[in-house]
């Protein structure tokens, strides 16, 4: 392999720098050429390559975002869109590819590979953490550090003011950052997919809880079925008329921001071993890390979550727990 090509698709994550920086400085020091493509599978179609050298990833490992930027590209998502890209690669004489991203991305790099004969390999990153094949996914810990540090603030004006908060957190379809990030700041109830707790649930929750305590924080996960903290604000207003309640939507804060220290080394762990893993002749597996190992899963299992970090009733029992 003497060319090598990266870009970053979907939505961005911390640490998706300190990852294009791995892929670039691995890539030189085993002797590549790098190519930068610039805003995910759009730029792959559109043939906007350029070319990385070491000082080009220099001073990028602390900053959030990507500076290849993303996007989500409908062409690729065809058959003649993907041809195009498959065109571009030729044109360059790129001999492999690296995609950071999240299952979507995933999902179009298995069609790829399936229908060219053009290696590919995946580093998951994205804030979800909803892949398998990895422990964590690049921006997760970030991702949830970020929150946490938000919900301590809601706190404060939540205890001085005798109020119940529902704060709603991103994750699509996953409740791993509402999960983690709720235990983390004492959250009095999670509301998250995977359990599906129910307004009858959360009033349960709520009426067992200590009366007298000052603050209540409610952690919803964005894809909870009971569809965002609005509506939970709404459904507990009748129930409870004697509440103060607030809602918070995080929003964007979540994806931005510094990397933490764990997410800069895992990026950079993963793009070494993206690197190398094409040089050894793999194609169509993500990197991950399991137990501290690095290890090769494909593509197509790892979008299926299987293996994603479970969310059992033991978590949620925990949550039940700490929240008297
Ligand atoms: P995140 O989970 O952080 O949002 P993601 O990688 O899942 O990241 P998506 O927008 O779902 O983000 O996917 C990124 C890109 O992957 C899409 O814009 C599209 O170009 C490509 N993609 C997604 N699904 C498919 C598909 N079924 N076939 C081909 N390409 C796809």
């Amino acid at each position: 392999i003497k060319n090598i090509a990266v870009l970053t698709s979907g939505g961005d994550a911390p640490g998706m720098n300190a990852a294009i920086r791995a892929v670039v400085r691995a890539g030189i020091y085993y002797g590549m050429n790098v190519t930068g493509v610039l805003r995910g599978y759009d730029g792959l179609v559109n043939g906007d390559f350029i070319p990385m050298d070491r000082k080009s990833v220099a001073n990028i490992i602390q900053r959030g975002g990507t500076i290849l930027k993303t996007a989500r590209s409908e062409d690729f998502k065809t058959k003649e869109g993907r041809q195009r890209a498959y065109d571009q690669l030729i044109k360059h004489e790129i001999d492999a590819l690296v995609v950071i991203g999240g299952d979507g991305t995933f999902t179009g790099a298995n069609l790829f590979t399936s229908e060219f004969d053009f290696p590919v390999i995946g580093l998951p990153g994205t804030i979800d953490n909803d892949l398998a094949g990895t422990d964590f996914t690049i921006g997760y810990d970030t991702a949830i550090n970020t929150v946490v540090n938000a919900i301590d603030k809601i706190r404060d004006t939540a205890e001085s003011h005798d109020r119940l908060f529902i704060v709603e957190v991103m994750g699509r379809d996953s409740g791993l950052i509402a999960l983690r990030s709720g235990i983390g700041v004492g959250a009095e109830a999670i509301m998250i997919p995977e359990a599906n707790m129910g307004v009858e649930g959360l009033i349960k929750r709520l009426e067992y809880g200590r009366k007298d305590k000052s603050s209540k924080i409610i952690i919803v996960a964005e894809g909870d079925e009971i569809g965002g903290a609005f509506n939970v604000g709404e459904v507990l207003k009748e129930n409870f008329p004697n509440y103060d309640i607030r809602v918070s939507v995080l929003g964007h804060i979540q994806r931005g921001g510094k990397p933490s220290c764990m997410d800069r080394v895992l990026a950079s762990r993963f793009g070494v071993a993206a690197v190398e893993g094409l040089m050894e002749g793999r194609s169509g597996d993500i990197v991950g890390q399991v137990n501290r190992e690095i290890v090769f899963t494909p593509f197509d299992h790892a979008i299926k979550h299987i293996d994603a970090e479970e969310i059992s009733p033991a978590w949620l029992k925990l949550v039940e727990i700490l929240s008297l």
